[in-house]
């Protein structure tokens, strides 16, 4: 890492990023990346008390949390970019007005894509991003900059081995069980309209929102549970 690096790396953590990372983006178009050679990536973790509610069904808590926790992104990449400026660098949120949709459920430019190109984790069978440090316990936000920054590696092959447990314990049967490599379309392993189908019937059948909320593979991830078994 160089000093500019170690530099925004506090001043994300100082906004409350629990993972902060660097991606080398030059091997993706440049459209899909606004012309910004570099992607920070940086991860908010879900609070444990609020997973630890998740495992058998939606809690109203979660769905506090699921806009709290979008609108925190949203802030720390705008906060973010701004702390960049500041500095006389570019900088572009990769927030809902700067992410093109090209598909239902798919953008562009992920931000778990970028997580995996910043090296902080892996696409877990369930589409989550799974990290060593909180599992699948944690949500992802974004910048693009042309900031000389150093980059990681980017991980490429999933970490999941032969677990299974998301797989089994999805109430929509979202999940084919296939590992994901960076060379693989989400499509290809995962299901992303059954998982909508089934939190939406999840979420009006427990809290009587008619929305997709579900959130049981967060919990259930072993590498989450040892996370929720680090704190209060
Ligand atoms: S959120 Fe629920 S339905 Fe969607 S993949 Fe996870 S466990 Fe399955
Ligand atoms: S539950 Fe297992 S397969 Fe699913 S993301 Fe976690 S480690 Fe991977």
């Amino acid at each position: 890492m160089n000093d500019l690096n170690t530099q925004i790396t506090a001043e994300l953590s100082r906004l409350g990023a629990d993972l902060v990372g660097f991606g080398d983006l030059t091997e993706l178009p440049p459209e899909v990346r606004h012309n910004m050679p570099v992607g920070i990536s940086f991860g908010i973790c879900v609070p444990r008390e609020i997973v630890r509610g998740i495992a058998e069904a939606p809690t109203l808590e979660f769905w506090d949390y699921y806009h709290s926790g979008q609108d925190d992104l949203a802030q720390l990449a705008e906060m973010s970019a701004q702390f960049l400026h500041s500095l006389g660098l570019t900088a572009v949120p990769i927030t809902k007005e700067n992410v093109k949709f090209v598909g239902p459920l798919r953008s562009e430019l992920p931000l778990k894509t970028l997580a995996t190109l910043a090296g902080l984790g892996w696409i877990g069978k369930c589409a989550l991003l799974a990290t060593e440090r909180f599992g699948t316990a944690i949500w992802f936000g974004g910048i693009l900059t042309d900031a000389p920054l150093t980059t990681s590696a980017p991980i490429t092959e999933s970490k999941c081995g032969d677990c299974n447990v998301c797989t089994q314990r999805c109430p929509g049967g979202a999940a084919s069980g296939l590992l994901w490599n960076a060379g693989l379309d989400r499509d290809d392993f995962f299901d992303a309209q059954k998982c909508a189908a089934a939190g939406r019937e999840r979420a009006n059948a427990y809290l009587g929102i008619d929305y997709p909320l579900c959130g049981r593979c967060i919990a259930v991830c072993p590498r989450t549970r040892r996370y929720l078994e680090g704190g209060e």
